[in-house]
């Protein structure tokens, strides 16, 4: 079967043989799986926390291990590829994306496979989600990014009557704005150079939407929504350090900052400390998502009170992963890109 691997910075489809399944694991026949941000990032050799490619995969489960229940073939599931021990001292202070095992767990060889092996793990850890008969592949694709986001509003303990303003509208960021207004917050802003991202963002229900290329711009925006208090969170969902800068600059007094998209590797924040201090400012960084928050998400979308599928402006079969990426990486024609595979 045909795999899409990393190799010296470019992504190529090798030739590996098909996985089964061992006792307490499956094995999926993918349909679809989104190309991430981080995906891009790893070809670009700035984020090397795991080489495998390919993280939001749905299917169809074609192979049942022993021992394995609640699972049969031809069932449509979402699978998480990392899973927490349960054990560590991090994962009992309810912190588990932070867990040291969470990020070294994955799918075999990777959710841009026509099928893929799901470890005994993973199927105990509770990563293998049925997907409810009304949510398409698409939406299920859209799973893992959007638990993301409700893992980051858990961590930074956002209530509604909130107001938000996201850096980068993105698919991470317009998902982060879409779930911050599902979860109740009172006012949404966001910032992004793509033309094409800022209309997709505007017509799915944000406040205001700026180019982040004029500063006043921003600011002005946001002291209008707050009456010159500043927003209450602040959310950095693009790799560009002067986003952070911006962020730390139109958050309130006792606000929070998230810093939610992948940082490129060696970037420095420099800000006037005694500034951070005086005002209070949190700097809150969250990583991934947990079965609850992709439940939670999963049950939303079942209940169509959160619209996600709108958000895939394209799809390319896994023999053209080549044409996803490069459509991925040019935000000006794409929102978010899904590779589809033989079960779609
Ligand atoms: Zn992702
Ligand atoms: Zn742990």
């Amino acid at each position: 079967m045909r795999f899409a691997q990393l190799e010296s910075g470019t992504v190529r489809l090798v030739d590996v043989p098909e996985p089964h399944a061992g006792p307490g694991e499956l094995v999926v026949r993918m349909a679809a799986c989104g190309v991430c941000g981080t995906d891009l990032e790893k070809l670009k050799g700035n984020y090397r926390a795991s080489s495998i490619l390919g993280h939001e995969p749905v299917g169809l489960v074609s192979e049942v291990g022993s021992g394995v229940s609640g699972y049969e073939t031809g069932d449509r599931v979402f699978v998480h590829h990392h899973v927490p021990c349960g054990a560590c001292a991090v994962c009992v202070r309810g912190d588990p994306t932070f867990c040291p095992t969470y990020a070294t767990t994955n799918l075999d060889p990777g959710g841009f496979s026509e099928s893929f092996r799901v470890s005994a793990r993973h199927v105990k850890a509770g990563a293998v989600l049925r997907l409810a008969p009304g949510i398409s592949w698409d939406e299920g694709s859209l799973l893992e990014p959007a638990g993301c986001v409700v893992t980051a509003l858990h961590r930074v303990g956002f209530s509604p009557g909130t107001s938000v303003f996201v850096y980068g509208l993105g698919p991470a960021g317009l998902l982060y704005a879409r779930l911050a207004r599902a979860m109740g917050a009172t006012w949404v802003g966001g910032a992004e150079l793509s033309p094409r991202r800022r209309a997709v963002a505007e017509s799915g229900g944000i406040d205001a939407v700026v180019d982040p290329r004029d500063p006043q711009g921003v600011s002005s925006v946001v002291e209008n929504a707050t009456e010159g208090r500043g927003v209450d969170l602040a959310v950095v969902a693009t790799s560009a350090p002067a986003a952070i800068q911006g962020a730390l600059e139109i958050v309130r007094r006792a606000g929070t900052v998230n810093l939610f998209g992948v940082p490129a590797t060696g970037s420095r924040l420099d800000y006037d400390l005694l500034q951070l201090y005086l005002r209070g400012i949190r700097i809150v960084p969250t990583y991934a998502t947990t079965e609850p928050d992709i439940r939670e998400v999963h049950a939303q979308v079942a209940a169509r009170r959160l619209r996600l599928a709108d958000l895939v402006s394209e799809r390319f079969p896994l023999s053209d992963i080549a044409s996803a990426f490069a459509r991925a990486r040019d935000a000006d024609s794409s929102v978010k890109v899904v590779v589809t595979g033989p079960a779609y």
